[in-house]
């Protein structure tokens, strides 16, 4: 294990698990619905010339005690122009870990690009691995009646390894799940602690830092984007001028990062030395 490569937590570590890459086209995902003119003007720096975020696809891996638990399985072996991924196996064995190491997998929601890895041509990757999602996306991608055949290949076979929450709850030892709604019925933010340290996973809650320094963004891909706004911003004042670090699923290379407060606005930073902008 690299120990500069991940995100400390008192005596845990997260380390991110790459498997790819993919680019959306900000301003047909992104939008500030009631405000005047173009809102990407401001955040011309996240964008590349062509307008596009980049993403990174993957997870994050923590140990704690005999647990090892990785925390959303990337996009899978997908090269179609705008995703691509398959590099999180090689990832993972590149810490250290292999598949057979793996003692959960922890989905903070059940879209394609957090799945990839579930399983690959109908077999399980992870073959002693718990899966567990929050029994609400179970439901909304896999149970419902218009669920899109595409994810019900994908994750039907872990249904005999599956275990759905509905509550918060410690799940291992440091690392606890936090529902948090909008973007899907069941995304969920993890919460990795040890004594006073606290650091946190907050999957598709936001997309680009934009979303976590202004109020009012929406993005295309939630499910109910009122309370995706809501969920997203409610967690933004909570973690304003905090020194919690801060990982989203598909933030540039998967970097740790916080929220600042000042001047009335909030601003992101991949700064973590503590000091206030
Ligand atoms: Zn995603």
């Amino acid at each position: 294990m690299s120990p500069l490569s991940g995100q400390a937590v008192g005596s845990l570590v997260i380390e991110p698990i790459i498997d790819g890459v993919a680019h959306e086209t900000a301003r047909e995902i992104l939008v500030r619905p009631g405000h005047e003119g173009d809102p990407w003007l401001a955040h011309q720096d996240i964008l590349d010339q062509h307008g596009r975020l980049e993403f990174t696809m993957g997870g994050y891996l923590v140990r704690t005690g005999d647990r090892k638990v990785l925390v959303d399985a990337g996009v899978g072996t997908i090269d179609n122009g705008k995703y691509q991924g398959g590099a999180m196996l090689e990832s993972l064995a590149a810490v250290g870990v292999g598949a057979e190491d793996i003692t959960d997998v922890l989905f903070t929601h059940l879209h394609f690009d957090h799945v990839g890895w579930a399983t690959a041509k109908g077999e399980i990757v992870f073959p002693n691995a718990t899966y567990r999602c929050h029994a609400a996306d179970w439901a909304h991608f896999i149970e419902a009646p218009d669920a899109a055949p595409g994810g019900i290949r994908k994750l039907s076979p872990i249904a005999e390894r599956l275990e759905l929450f509905d509550t918060d709850h410690l799940l291992a030892p440091g690392l606890s799940v936090r529902h948090a709604p909008g973007h899907t019925p069941g995304s969920i933010i993890v919460v990795v602690s040890d004594g006073d340290e606290r650091a946190m996973l907050i999957g598709d809650v936001a997309h680009c830092p934009a979303e976590l320094s202004e109020d009012d963004w929406e993005a295309m891909f939630d499910v109910d984007r009122t309370m995706a706004r809501r969920t997203r911003e409610a967690l933004a004042r909570e973690l304003e001028g905090s020194d919690i670090p801060v990982a989203a699923a598909h933030f540039p290379g998967l970097a740790f990062g916080r929220i600042l407060a000042g001047r009335g606005r909030r601003y992101w930073t991949y700064d973590l030395s503590g000091r206030d902008a």
